[in-house]
């Protein structure tokens, strides 16, 4: 079949799955409101958890510091020739300091560090045990790596132990990587129980807080943090596109393996590094993270009451985060209630295969910790009448 004959039937396939997709037309944010194609909707899609990016007074402060120092919005290089400006150093001695770990490294997004640290660590005498719900990113990550890759049942450690036992003496190295807070589930990796596992197999553990960073944790450091592990975990990563409202990831580890890192990750040393205005904007947010406790709490609260109406309604809602999913099953009714919600101006969006297993497609609300229960509390009756 010619080329472009055999795209079509693909995106024709696709349509006739419910399963294509078309980049939404979003406008402007204000608040609680985005507009999407002209319409204000509110918005319970965005992973700005703690609405700091529209925050007024963080970005007088960051205009004011860019006037002054004139940050420029290019690197124009990687971070190994002239790209490495003097806030990169800043930001990685912050978080080094926050985790009270050696060292740290920022990446240009959470999609390099998951697709770069794995296959930098491992060769082909390693094994990568990754939990079935992992991010895309892990598991593109582990696709490049050379190490034999197996997956766990999600949240499932006596799983995870099976394998750990199976591998025992067949390979250099096992590397355990779990999400935090897993992404379209929003439940919670036991991370003190793959702490302990870590430990008795000697394997080294790899924990990606994308969506806990921010959200939990005494200074926001993330789900490693509340649940007392921060020292446990061999690389924590986290991303500044979500709650920390900017653009980038980090990870936090020893000096051995940032050394190492620096030398031999791939999406670390071939990539223009990010533009000083945007490591200035990071810091500014990253430093805001410890007045915001009162938020994180307000945030986990207005998420518990949200899940808990959403249940009594007989909806299956899994997780016990700011993430709140409401599974529908097939693509077509998450659509139909996507389509319902915005009719009543609200921005719920349906997540559909291959983001999500197949048959459990949902709508994913992502709470906000400036929303108040007012805001939503009328979703679940609403979502119940399109289901009924
Ligand atoms: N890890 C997880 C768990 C994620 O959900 C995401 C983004 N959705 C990433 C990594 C990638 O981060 P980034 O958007 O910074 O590339």
């Amino acid at each position: 079949m010619p080329f472009h004959a055999f795209i079509r039937n693909r995106l024709d396939e696709l349509r006739s799955e419910d399963r294509y997709r078309v980049l939404p037309d979003t406008g402007k944010r204000n608040g609680k409101y985005i507009t999407v194609e002209g319409q204000p909707l509110l918005n319970l899609s965005s992973n700005d958890y703690l609405g700091l990016g529209d925050d007024s007074v963080l970005r007088a402060a960051f205009t004011a510091a860019f006037l002054e120092h004139g940050y420029l919005m290019t690197s124009s290089s990687s971070r190994l020739l002239t790209g490495n400006h003097y806030l990169y150093e800043q930001l990685e001695r912050e978080l080094a300091h926050l985790y009270d770990r050696e060292a740290a490294l920022v990446f240009n997004s959470g999609y390099h560090a998951n697709t770069g640290i794995l296959p930098a660590l491992t060769c082909r005498h390693d094994l990568i045990l990754s939990d079935k719900l992992n991010h895309a990113s892990i598991i593109d990550g582990s696709r490049i790596s050379e190490a034999a890759y197996r997956r766990y049942r999600h949240n499932d450690p006596e799983h995870l132990e099976e394998l750990l036992e199976d591998a025992v003496g067949k390979y250099r190295q096992v590397f355990i990587v779990t999400e935090s807070v897993f992404s379209m589930d929003g439940d919670l990796a036991d991370l003190p129980k793959l702490a302990a596992l870590k430990k008795k197999y000697g394997a080294v553990l790899i924990v990606d807080e994308a969506h806990g960073a921010g959200v939990f944790g005494e200074r926001g450091l993330g789900l490693s943090e509340s649940a007392g592990t921060v020292g446990e975990i061999d690389i924590i990563v986290g991303t500044f596109g979500k709650a920390f409202a900017s653009t980038g990831a980090y990870a936090v580890m020893n000096e051995l393996i940032r050394d190492y890192l620096v030398n031999t990750m791939r999406p670390f040393i071939f990539t223009t590094a990010l533009p000083p205005a945007v490591l200035a904007w990071s810091l500014l947010t990253l430093h805001r993270q410890a007045a915001m406790q009162v938020d994180r709490s307000r945030l986990l609260h207005l998420a518990s009451i949200f899940r808990s109406a959403l249940v009594d309604k007989g909806f299956d809602v899994p997780g016990e985060s700011h993430i709140v999913p409401v599974i529908t099953g097939t693509n077509q009714r998450a659509l139909g209630i996507a389509a319902t919600l915005r009719e009543a101006g609200v921005l719920g969006m349906a997540v559909r295969p291959p983001t999500v297993p197949e048959n459990r497609a949902r709508i994913r609300f992502s709470l906000r910790a400036s929303l108040e229960w007012a805001d939503i509390e009328h979703i679940p009756d609403l979502i119940s009448g399109v289901l009924s």
